[in-house]
């Protein structure tokens, strides 16, 4: 069964008897300026400190997803525009970077953090025009949390006998990075800042459908006047990622995105020296107990999975509630989803913005299907959607079976599966029942069920009574085929040092 929450039913909740009056409700639109953004028409490769031509010529479309217009256009990396990339990040190693004063380094990266600070207006304008989501997302959270990374690792830098007390640090190499979509320029400092804190010189990899902040990244790093060749960035798709990845002269793989391309990842480096970690999918479950405040959990609720479209590898995409207050948390959360504003991804007052693709939207259409043929009951807030551009209503199921595909697979868009629990051990058990194991949330009054409860679930970040919170200093990280690895704080640096 289907039901959907019309605009006029939340109207009617919220200010009773004005329901018709839309005065009261609306937002007046409040757009932010994209008056003082830059986007060039046309993008090159960043090698050696420079910007060049693609080998093969050949340049491919980046669009804005909420209105399908073209932006710009990036060049498209083949496998020999890696070898010379691959070339000049190992002659910087050999000649510059490795040798270099580790406080010299550090100035670097502050250089890149505060650039990053400075131009932070146009580059959360330019993420949430070329992903899709809202911009007081891309404003508040990821352009401030990718200064923070660069700030955070650029403190590391000289200070690396401190991380790794009575051993000898020595950096890897030349680093092959492979970033997603979800979180285009944040993902590029999680991956950039503690490779050059630790001495290693970088090919960068962003995702085919979020490429501009990232070349414009390239332009910050060239003001910053990092030493050519330290950090390259090649702008393509799987293919450019796979010939990173096969690359003899890469000594590290580090890759965040789907556990298939993951996994492919690892057949192809098996046998090889290359070091490796991988940040994959996740299923997080979202634990509620009965002695939990409710509405702050509903909130964590939204927080965690309708927020930033659902495109969030740890988002609560599995709520468990305890069976004694389901009726009052499926009220509450079909209440609050009814007022989440769906829309233009400039304007300030937006929710949720645009899904990053058509190819993801069909996904994410194709599971809330296969939902609906296995009997799950689906809510959905019915809104007026633009009429350009890829969009998905925020929508849950209730009555989803652990075994639905709904329950199991990564969806990746505004859509949460409720399911119930009746004590702590059914919650483990079902929470843990997963191929994923990346986050989780917990939400009780109680201390000690909350350590009981971490210390059973298997997933690498646990949030307790509050839900997708970031630090620099904290690592992050998945179990089983979340991947391995940890990101952030001075586990970060681990996989970018090698150790005697
Ligand atoms: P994806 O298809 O796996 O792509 C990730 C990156 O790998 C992209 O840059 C992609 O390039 C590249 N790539 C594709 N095929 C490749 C190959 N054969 N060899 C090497 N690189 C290849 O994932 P996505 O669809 O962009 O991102 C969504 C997924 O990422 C979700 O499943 C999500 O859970 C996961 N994710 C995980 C984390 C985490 O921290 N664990 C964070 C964010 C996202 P193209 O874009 O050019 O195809
Ligand atoms: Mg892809």
């Amino acid at each position: 069964m289907t039901t959907t929450i019309t605009e006029l039913e939340t109207r009617e909740r919220l200010q009773p008897g004005l329901a018709s009056s839309s005065m009261l409700w609306e937002y007046a639109p409040s757009l932010e300026s994209t008056d003082h953004v830059r986007v060039a028409p046309r993008y090159e490769l960043f090698i050696g400190g420079k910007f060049v031509e693609p080998h093969s010529g050949k340049y491919f479309e980046t669009i804005n997803p909420a209105t399908e217009e073209r932006l710009s256009e990036v060049a498209e990396a083949d496998a020999e525009d890696v070898d010379r990339a691959v070339k000049e990040a190992r002659r910087a190693y050999e000649k510059v970077w490795r040798k270099i004063a580790p406080s010299e380094r550090a100035k670097y990266i502050f250089r890149i953090a505060r650039l990053i600070q400075e131009k932070s207006r146009a580059l959360a304008v330019v993420e949430t025009m070329n992903g899709g989501k809202p911009i007081k997302e891309s404003r508040d959270i990821d352009i401030p949390l990718a200064a923070a990374h660069f700030f955070y690792y650029a403190g590391w830098a000289d200070k690396l006998e401190y991380a790794f007390p009575n051993r000898n640090v020595a950096p890897v190499g030349v680093a092959g990075q492979i970033i997603p979509w979800n979180f285009p320029l944040l993902m590029a400092a999680w991956k950039l800042a503690p490779a050059l804190a630790a001495g290693n010189t970088i090919v960068l990899k962003p995702a085919e459908t979020t490429p501009l902040t990232a070349m414009l990244l390239a332009e910050i790093i060239q003001e910053a006047e990092l030493p050519p060749g330290v950090v390259n960035i090649l702008t393509g798709a799987g293919g450019t990622g796979a010939a990173l990845v096969a690359h003899p002269d890469v000594d590290k793989i580090a890759f965040t995105g789907s556990t298939d391309v993951g996994k492919r990842i690892q057949r192809a480096i098996a046998g090889t020296k290359k070091k490796l970690t991988l940040e994959l999918g996740g299923k997080a479950p979202n634990i509620i107990f009965e002695d939990a405040p409710l509405d702050q959990a509903v909130e964590g609720i939204i927080n965690g999975i309708y927020f930033n479209q659902g495109h969030v590898c740890c988002a609560g995409s599995r709520l468990f509630v305890q069976e004694s207050v389901v009726e009052p948390i499926i009220r509450k959360l079909r209440e609050r989803i009814g007022t989440l504003r769906v829309g233009n991804p400039l304007d300030k007052n937006t929710d949720v913005g645009a899904i990053n693709s058509r190819a993801q939207l069909e996904k994410i259409r194709e599971l809330v299907d296969s939902g609906v043929e296995e009997g799950a009951e689906m809510v959905q807030t019915q809104c007026t959607l633009p009429s350009r551009g890829f969009w998905f209503a925020p929508t849950f199921f209730t009555g989803v079976s652990q075994s639905s595909r709904i329950a199991q697979e990564e969806i990746f868009g505004p859509v949460l599966s409720v399911l119930t629990f009746r004590s702590p051990e059914e919650a483990l058990e079902k929470a843990n029942n997963t191929p994923y194991g990346l986050s989780a949330g917990v939400w009780t009054e109680k201390g000690s069920r909350i350590l009981k409860m971490a210390a059973k679930l298997r997933a690498g970040v646990i949030w307790a009574n509050t839900y997708n919170k970031f630090d620099p200093a904290s690592p992050f990280g998945g179990y089983k085929e979340s991947g391995f690895g940890r990101e952030g704080g001075i586990h970060g640096l681990g996989p970018y040092v090698t150790l005697s």
